[in-house]
């Protein structure tokens, strides 16, 4: 569903991504791992389209990605929550399905399925600056879900999280992609959480100024698909 070849990203003179190759597959969870600043932001900017390589081929489902229909079919959870301060929760949400043409009624009832999807439901009049980190980022979790991706990017998602809500999350997020077999790169910090949620581990490794990747293990997990879609899972 991704395939990315000899892809390379320098910002100037530093070199950030070097040659780096990685397929992933319809319905698998990748784990992006590895140090601060070795470039895991950068290739999901690169994978979504927002930034383009130095070198490389990137495509999106057989499609390369200028190609690729953005907007309905890739959801990115950035690592910072880019919340829109001037506009409420429910606002903020809906901003994902603007680009859309769904009916008004349609987005209405999707935003508050979302919303109870990551225990947010009642919050949608609330304004960015009155929630919490972790409230914020379950915002912003449910404003990347809220178009029903076909693949979701994710950087450090739950790292803002108590535990508890952070396995409750975890539980969430397997059970939407076990429904809906949706494809998912996530970066995080927390080994652990790579090992519950992953397929598969992708470790990118600094070199003098370079990244590589180095490994990439493979934790099969058993997986049932019934193709729904994303807010049809909402209990
Ligand atoms: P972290 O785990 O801290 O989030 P990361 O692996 O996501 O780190 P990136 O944000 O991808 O790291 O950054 C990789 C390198 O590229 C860093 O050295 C950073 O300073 C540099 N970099 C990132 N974005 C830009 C930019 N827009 N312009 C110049 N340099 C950049
Ligand atoms: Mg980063």
């Amino acid at each position: 569903v991704i395939e990315l070849s000899g892809v390379e990203k320098r910002f100037g003179s530093l070199p950030v991504l070097n040659d780096i190759s990685l397929k992933v597959y319809q319905g698998e969870i990748v784990a992006l791992l590895g140090a601060s600043g070795c470039g895991k932001s950068t290739l999901l900017n690169i994978i979504s389209g927002l930034l383009p390589p130095e070198n490389g081929v990137i495509t999106l489902q057989g499609e390369p990605i200028e190609r690729f229909r953005r907007w309905h079919k890739l959801g990115y959870l950035f690592q910072e929550d880019r919340l829109l301060p001037w506009r409420n929760v429910r606002q903020n949400v809906n901003f994902g399905l603007e680009a859309g043409n769904l009916g008004r009624e349609e987005r209405r009832q999707r935003v508050e399925r979302v919303l109870k999807l990551v225990g947010l439901e009642g919050f949608g009049d609330a304004w960015p600056h009155q929630l919490s980190g972790g409230m914020r980022s379950r915002v912003a979790l449910a404003r990347s879900l809220v178009v029903e991706p076909e693949i979701l990017l994710m950087d450090e998602p739950f790292s803002k999280l108590d535990p508890q809500i952070r396995s409750t999350m975890h539980d969430e997020l397997l059970r939407i992609q076990q429904l809906t077999n949706m494809t998912v790169v996530m970066v995080t910090h927390d080994v652990e959480e790579a090992v519950v949620l992953a397929d598969r581990v992708v470790i990118l490794k600094p070199h003098p100024g370079r990244i590589h990747q180095i490994s990439a293990v493979d934790l099969p997990r058993p997986r049932v698909p019934t193709g729904k879609t994303v807010t049809e899972q909402v209990r």
